[in-house]
């Protein structure tokens, strides 16, 4: 008999969204997950399957039956001749990369953290950066499924084809994800070297640097003309760092979050912070190597609240200069750095927001200094228009206020 927990306060990463279940399940087997779908049918409850719960939205909250699926954490198979893994949906991606590096894999892509689950990644179409590549669900080739009435279905592109379009971004409603199959590519080495440029260098030489780098992003600094270009590149160079704790943490962590606390307070001062740690942290050339997950994934310090909308990729140079307008004709309007711009390739995906379209993804953020949320309505709204406005659609984790049914000041945090 599967045991449910009563009391349990679920809350997302960013503790910016929670819930309490009224019975949350911390399954071992498929047999107990149909128990649970048993016992909700009967008492007309809904499930909700969580997977390292770090959407930055409420989309994996519940008040009924929350299914936790961390037990449910096994490589189930590596066939080394098609370079394809297949695991137990609530596996972490951080126990899959050092799994799949012992048989010489690695996934092609990841994004900045790997504290989530395989099922949930995907869930939610988490999304890196380079223009080859397509959004972390590309990378599936199988999964499976357990429906509301308690039956599996396999679905690949030549099984249940269509059910497995919409599968592989599933936003938790098509059933629990009790497998995934990954294809992965042989293991690598990234060679990551991070530059100083200008907004204007950048967005007028977009296709180069697209060309010239892998695993191109870059971030804006508001206000500012200010910009941190990344390129990551496969290497057969050893690893080596050039990360310095004081740097990194001291200056980087400890002080921008008090300065980042007193901004809440004189919130010109954002302005000033955006430039002043462009200059302290960003404005020389740095160079890393490593096997490639230890590269993709970087320490995201602070609590926050995130957007992040993928427009057509031709349509990046106007967006981000028309944001940039809006901020500088909007002198109330601050915003924290950086605005991190990724890419990907077009999909086939149904909900995919690189569906049939090459896209630029343009990641907003506002952190939450000491836990205190700082206004950015204004922000918010402003980003949005001109999201939508270039034909943007919403990543499905992050806070869209377009895609949050019951948004409204202070019920959901939202600092007006
Ligand atoms: C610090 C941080 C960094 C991030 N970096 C990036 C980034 O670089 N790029 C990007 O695109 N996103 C990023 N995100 C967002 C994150 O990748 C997504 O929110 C992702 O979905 C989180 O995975 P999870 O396992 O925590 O899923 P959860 O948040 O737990 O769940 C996501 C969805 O999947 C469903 N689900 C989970 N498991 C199952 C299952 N077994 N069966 C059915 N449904 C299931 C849930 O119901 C929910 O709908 C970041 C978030 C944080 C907090």
């Amino acid at each position: 008999m599967v045991h449910g927990q009563g009391g349990v306060k679920f809350q997302n990463w960013a503790k910016t969204y929670g819930s309490s279940p009224e019975l949350y399940f911390q399954p071992t087997s498929v047999e107990e997950i149909r128990e649970i779908l048993d016992m909700a049918r009967q008492r007309n409850k809904r499930v909700k399957v969580v997977g390292g719960g770090h959407s930055p939205s409420d989309i994996a909250c519940t008040d009924d039956f929350m299914i936790q699926m961390g037990k449910m954490n096994k490589v189930l198979k590596v066939d080394k001749e098609k370079q394809q893994v297949t695991v137990e949906g609530g596996i972490f991606l951080s126990d899959l990369n050092v799994e799949l590096s012992k048989h010489g894999l690695a996934l092609a892509n990841l994004g900045a953290v790997s504290e989530v689950a395989a099922a949930g990644v995907i869930g939610t179409g988490t999304h890196n950066t380079g223009i080859k590549h397509g959004i972390l669900p590309t990378q599936v080739v199988g999964l499976s499924l357990l429906t509301a009435s308690g039956d599996i279905l396999e679905c690949s592109e030549s099984i249940n084809a269509d059910i497995f379009q919409a599968a592989r971004l599933h936003l938790g409603c098509l059933g629990v994800v009790l497998t995934v199959t990954f294809q992965c590519v042989p293991q690598f080495h990234l060679h990551e070297v991070t530059f100083p440029s200008t907004l204007t260098e950048v967005l007028n030489h977009l296709d180069d640097h697209l060309k010239r780098s892998q695993y191109f992003r870059f971030l804006w600094f508001p206000h500012s003309e200010n910009v941190t270009v990344i390129y990551q590149d496969p290497t057969n160079k050893p690893p080596s760092s050039s990360a310095n704790w004081f740097w990194d943490y001291a200056v980087g962590y400890y002080l921008l979050e008090f300065l980042l606390w007193i901004s809440t307070f004189v919130p010109s001062l954002v302005r000033w912070i955006n430039r002043f740690f462009f200059w302290l942290l960003f404005s020389s050339r740095v160079e890393n190597i490593n096997v490639s997950y230890k590269i993709f994934n970087y320490e995201c310090r602070f609590k926050q609240h995130v957007q992040d909308w993928a427009i057509p990729i031709e349509k990046t140079k106007e967006a981000l200069l028309e944001l940039k307008a809006a901020l500088e004709n909007n002198p109330k309007m601050v915003a924290h750095y950086p605005v991190e711009v990724r890419f990907a390739r077009a999909d086939e995906i149904w909900l995919s927001p690189c569906f049939q379209r090459d896209s630029c993804y343009m990641n907003i953020i506002m952190y939450r200094p000491y836990g205190k949320n700082v206004p950015r309505l204004n922000y918010w709204l402003t980003y949005e228009g001109i999201m939508k406005k270039y034909g943007g659609r919403p990543h499905w984790a992050k806070e869209a206020l377009a895609v949050l049914p019951t948004l409204s000041c202070g019920h959901h945090l939202l600092s007006c």
